[in-house]
């Protein structure tokens, strides 16, 4: 199949996007690497009368560290983000977690943005963004507002930004010294969606946790910041803490079933993940199975 007849602009600017997606609203799509939008269009699961072309804006692309924050562009592409030595300084988790994002020719068009704008449940990049407290910056006619991670995912495919909205920027603290980071996803090949996935930013002081944010993916309608990483933050921990950790995870999942896994089967996952995470960053391998205890 291929996608309904449509009309085409190349923003010259960021105004320029703003003015034509004002006058187009929900008519109107943006076209970023064009990694999901073209695929969702030829399969005709969305029929856009407008592209609004965003992808030759220079400004809209580029990594800064200023002021103890990390600022990446919407158009940053995946192999940028892999490639970028301030990333792989400042936000480790999200070398690591970008590395499974797709294979090289998609990482090689796809962006950041458009990847957090998508908003699949089952990307590596929206739970990086919660687990590592981001910040999206949108911009639209009216100016610029600055949306929380954990508040800018609203669902499957959907987050808090207006038809009219442009999201320009995503903007990361940098990494304490003394953190940790852990990224895992269970996948039938490397490269595909993930059946489940974790990523998870701690920082750890005499053997606990004195922070511990942990983001699932793939666990329910959009990713989860999982409150039950509170019941690990400074105690010791025991299988006992653990064990009850994870059970209390169960009652925040709410996973989809489909092909790939049933429910009962991604919430396992996700406990096993949370048992391999807690060990890893800890150093401790008496801990790998504690959670399924
Ligand atoms: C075979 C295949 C496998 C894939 N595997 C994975 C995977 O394992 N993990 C993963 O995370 N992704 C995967 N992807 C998706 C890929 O990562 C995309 O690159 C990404 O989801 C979208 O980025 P894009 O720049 O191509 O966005 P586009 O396709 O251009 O746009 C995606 C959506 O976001 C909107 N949008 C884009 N940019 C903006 C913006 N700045 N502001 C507001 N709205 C915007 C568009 O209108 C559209 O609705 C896969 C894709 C393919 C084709």
């Amino acid at each position: 199949m291929k996608a309904s007849a449509f009309a085409y602009a190349r923003a010259t600017s960021i105004a320029n996007a703003l003015e034509l997606l004002a006058a187009h609203g929900e008519r109107a799509k943006v076209l970023s690497g064009g990694q999901s939008l073209m695929p969702a269009m030829n399969l005709r699961l969305v029929s856009p009368e407008l592209i609004v072309d965003i992808s030759e804006l220079a400004e809209l692309r580029g990594i800064a560290v200023k002021g103890g924050v990390l600022a990446v562009g919407a158009l940053t592409r995946h192999v940028d983000l892999l490639k970028s030595p301030e990333i792989a300084t400042h936000a480790p988790l999200l070398t690591d977690a970008v590395a499974h994002v797709a294979h090289p020719a998609i990482r090689n068009r796809g962006t950041i943005g458009g990847s957090l704008a998508h908003a699949d449940p089952a990307s590596e990049l929206p739970a990086c963004m919660v687990a590592l407290g981001a910040t999206m910056i949108a911009r639209g006619h009216a100016g610029e507002r600055r949306i929380a991670a954990s508040e800018f995912f609203a669902g499957i495919y959907e987050t808090v930004l207006s038809p009219q909205e442009l999201l320009v920027a995503v903007e990361l603290p940098v990494a304490p010294k003394n953190s940790r980071h852990f990224f895992h996803e269970f996948a039938r090949r490397h490269g595909d969606y993930a059946i489940v996935g974790l990523a998870a930013q701690a920082v750890v002081k005499d053997a606990r946790f004195a922070d511990l944010r942990l983001g699932f993916f793939a666990v329910g309608d959009r990713p989860l910041l999982a409150e039950s990483g509170g019941k690990l933050i400074d105690v010791a921990i025991t299988a006992a803490v653990l064990s009850e950790a994870s059970s209390s995870l169960d009652d925040e999942l709410d996973p989809l079933g489909d092909q790939q896994a049933t429910p009962a089967m991604r919430r396992h996952l996700a406990k096993v993940l949370l048992a391999r995470c807690v060990s890893s960053l800890l150093s401790r391998s008496d801990l790998r199975t504690g959670a399924l205890a």
